[in-house]
């Protein structure tokens, strides 16, 4: 059987809802990155252009610092004394610039660019102190100066200036330094100077002391630092510092302020706490919603047992058997061997419908379970055990070398269900009939089945509690089985193709007719007289023989009326037993034909005493409450016969003929007579041999105390007539046994 095999809902369910959540984590994570990037390089934008201006402005500030001392009258003047007044510079354009304005060095230098006083650190130097500086740095500015002032149309002063400059950026002792020219021109027009006249004042003052303090403390930039080259750490950003004649002459570096990532990182724990929350809600979610699926997929795989399943045993169905046996069959074929390699076999349980009679349903349903057990327990893994429904069972039994091989399975399980079953508190007794089929080349599931059912036929109707394997020659009694059941009910139709022989029952002491039992016949318009042996059994499967029994009943009643012999004996069939309306049947013939109840005897069989006695032993009460008797007849072939003898309510045992049978034998059958005829006394009944054929026999049965005797010894059944003649004829109805 190929089963389905589906994605499971839960996996459907789970992967998109995962993907999801994690593709918003991921867009969550990255915008949120994004966007902290996009803070920070913006902040870090601010801080450069900040750093940058900062810069300029400083280089502004010190030239108007320096305008405060350089346009001015006084200075033009003090500065072209032939003899120079140290003490009024160092007041006015020296160490003053360091104290007012901190700046850390000034270089005064004459028009022809010679220096005439110095100071560093707020104390005068000598002018030549800064040779290095003065060459390198100060001397191309104050020529830069000296071009402006001598194209005054070039000079383009902003509002903020009031003379001409020229600074730049600087390393001075390894130091970053803004140094910065300015010439020393007249306030007013009282003082005259004439143009390549004017003096300089340079000064200078290093960027990294209190420049990048005050850039820290008042910006808010941290860390900055100057490096002469521009390796930076992570997260830090530097501009270059350009001098307008040596290009970039270091960096300045610091860590700038990252709003996003200060954000971020105050962020981030609360995300990670409510990424948590949702990861937890949906992994909850996602366990509901897995374990409803896997509910959903455990019905769908009930529900797919089911089909395939019977509920009750939870063995296979027959939708699950037939596709199996059909898998057999064809691998058989394909293999294309002769070997049996399979038997099929068909079980139907012998008393089933007295256990769902008497005991009700529950227990019938609890044998079938048990039932089912039991064969499971017995089979291989391999084999198919199957229930087709109510009590029958089928078995494909694999792996079989030969006939052996299955004759050794049916006996187990005839064994193993013989043994008694403990069902609603008691014991029962069930029996099993075992139909076998082999398959061969031209034998499909169809007509292998047909022939597992014709050989359980067999074992049923052979006397149950055991297994018959199909044979060809079935096939040919089936078909005969059908032709009988067609012709029988013709007959019954047309109501003269049946007549009685009557057959009389001896006084074992008088050796007078004390009976008469009716037994019937089928005068067949082509096949001449047919054996109730073959038809009786065929009428009582297809229920014919109710019409049947009741004509006998009728004819006999009829016949025997007026016969001077006291009991009339007739057969009756479990069948018409069975059916509760039986017993009024009978009372309506008795009363139609006017026989009297007191001498009619049923002869009945065990089955009806016993696996059918629910539904027997209302008619069987009824009637003998009216009067009518009961004989069990064939006593002895049924195999609870002796178990049961003292609880049949019959009035008479017939020992039946295989027993009288073999009085003659060695077994000492005369000793189970005697015991039989000892036990009927007890329980009060009266015992009939039937099958008396020698002398031998009828004094055996005699002497051990049978009270009635029956048999070809006394008499064959004979026609209506002629029993007539033999009971009227005053002397000629007495036997006579040899003494
Ligand atoms: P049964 O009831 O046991 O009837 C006795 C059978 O034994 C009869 O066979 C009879 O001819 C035969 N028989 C009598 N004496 C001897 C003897 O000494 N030796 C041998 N070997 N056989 C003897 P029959 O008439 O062929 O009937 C066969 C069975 O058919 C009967 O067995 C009975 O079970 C059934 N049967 C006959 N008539 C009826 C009927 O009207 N209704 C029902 N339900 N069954 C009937
Ligand atoms: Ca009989
Ligand atoms: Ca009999």
């Amino acid at each position: 059987m190929p089963l389905l095999r589906h994605k499971s809902l839960g996996a459907q369910v789970a992967l998109p809802v995962v993907v999801a959540l994690l593709a918003t984590t991921v867009l969550v994570a990255a915008f949120l990155l994004w966007s902290t990037r996009q803070a920070d390089t913006l902040a870090r934008e601010r801080q450069v252009r900040i750093v940058a201006s900062l810069l300029d402005r400083r280089m502004g500030d010190m030239a108007h610092d320096q305008e405060a001392s350089t346009v001015w009258d006084e200075a033009v003047i003090m500065l072209r004394q032939p003899k120079l007044d140290i003490d009024w510079i160092d007041i006015n354009l020296g160490v003053w610039f360091h104290q007012y304005y901190g700046h850390d060095a000034v270089v005064i230098l004459k028009s022809d660019g010679t220096p005439v006083y110095a100071m560093r650190g707020g104390k005068r130097t000598e002018p030549t102190a800064f040779a290095d500086v003065v060459n390198g740095v100060m001397q191309p500015l104050v020529a830069e100066l000296r071009g402006k002032l001598s194209r005054p149309q070039d000079i383009r002063l902003t509002g903020r200036f009031r003379s001409a400059t020229a600074n730049d950026l600087a390393v001075i002792g390894g130091r970053p330094a803004i140094v910065s020219a300015k010439p020393i021109v007249p306030e007013t027009s009282a003082v005259q100077q004439l143009p390549g006249q004017q003096d300089f004042q340079v000064v200078m003052r290093y960027l990294d002391g209190d420049f990048l303090t005050e850039l820290s403390r008042e910006y808010l930039i941290d860390d900055i630092r100057y490096s002469s080259t521009p390796a930076i750490g992570a997260g830090e950003a530097a501009i270059p510092l350009r001098s307008k004649r040596a290009g970039v002459i270091g960096y300045l570096i610091w860590k700038p302020f990252a709003p996003g990532s200060a954000v971020l990182r105050q962020l981030v724990p609360a995300l990670i706490q409510a990424l948590l929350l949702v990861g937890i809600a949906v992994a909850i979610l996602l366990v509901r919603v897995r374990r409803s699926a896997l509910e959903v997929e455990a019905s769908k795989a009930q529900a797919q047992h089911l089909a395939f399943h019977d509920a009750l045993t939870g063995l296979a169905n027959r939708a699950l058997f037939e596709d199996r046996l059909d898998g057999q069959v064809a691998a058989l074929r394909r293999a294309g061997g002769t070997d049996p390699g399979i038997a099929l076999l068909y079980l139907d349980l012998d008393r089933f419908k007295t256990v769902n009679d008497t005991l009700g349903h529950p227990a019938g349903d609890e044998l079938i379970r048990e039932l089912a057990r039991r064969l499971a327990g017995i089979t291989r893994e391999t084999d198919t055990v199957a229930r087709l429904g109510g009590d029958e069972f089928a078995i494909i039994q694999t792996g079989v070398d030969g006939p052996a091989d299955t004759e050794v399975l049916c006996l187990r399980i005839i064994e193993e269900v013989s043994q008694p079953f403990q069902i609603a508190g008691g014991q029962i007794g069930v029996g099993i009939s075992i139909g076998v089929a082999f398959p061969d080349a031209d034998a499909d599931r169809i007509e292998l089945s047909r022939r597992a059912d014709i050989a359980l036929y067999h074992a049923k109707s052979s006397g149950r509690g055991r297994f018959v394997v199909f044979d060809a020659a079935m096939d040919a009694g089936i078909r005969l089985r059908g032709i009988v059941e067609q012709q029988l009910r013709s007959a019954l139709a047309a109501g003269d193709q049946f007549e009685l022989e009557y057959q009389p029952v001896y006084d074992a002491l008088t050796m007078r007719p004390v009976a008469v039992e009716a037994l019937v016949r089928w005068r067949h318009p082509t096949q001449g007289r047919v054996s109730p042996a073959t038809f009786v059994p065929i009428a009582e499967e297809t229920g014919l023989i109710e019409p049947l029994g009741e004509w006998v009943l009728r004819q006999a009643c009829l016949d025997a009326r007026d016969w001077p012999v006291a009991t009339l004996a007739v057969n009756v069939s479990t069948v018409q037993l069975r059916n509760p309306a039986f017993a009024a049947t009978v009372m309506t013939i008795l009363q139609e034909t006017g026989f009297d109840s007191s001498r009619l005897e049923l002869e009945i069989t065990e089955t009806s005493l016993i696996e059918d006695a629910p539904l027997c032993q209302p008619n069987i009460s009824y009637l003998r409450g009216q009067g009518i008797g009961f004989a069990l007849d064939d006593f002895g072939t049924g195999y609870s016969s002796f178990a049961h003898l003292r609880e049949f309510e019959v009035d008479r045992l017939k020992i039946d003929r295989s027993f009288v049978a073999g009085i003659d034998g060695p077994d000492g059958g005369g000793a189970i007579i005697r015991a039989i005829v000892d036990l009927a006394h007890a329980g009060g009944m009266a015992v009939t041999a039937e099958g008396v054929e020698t002398e031998e026999q009828a004094r055996h049965l005699i002497s051990v105390g049978c009270q009635a005797l029956q048999g070809y010894l006394l008499s064959c059944p004979i026609a209506p007539a002629a029993i007539s003649d033999l009971l009227t004829a005053k002397e000629g109805n007495q036997r006579s046994v040899a003494a």
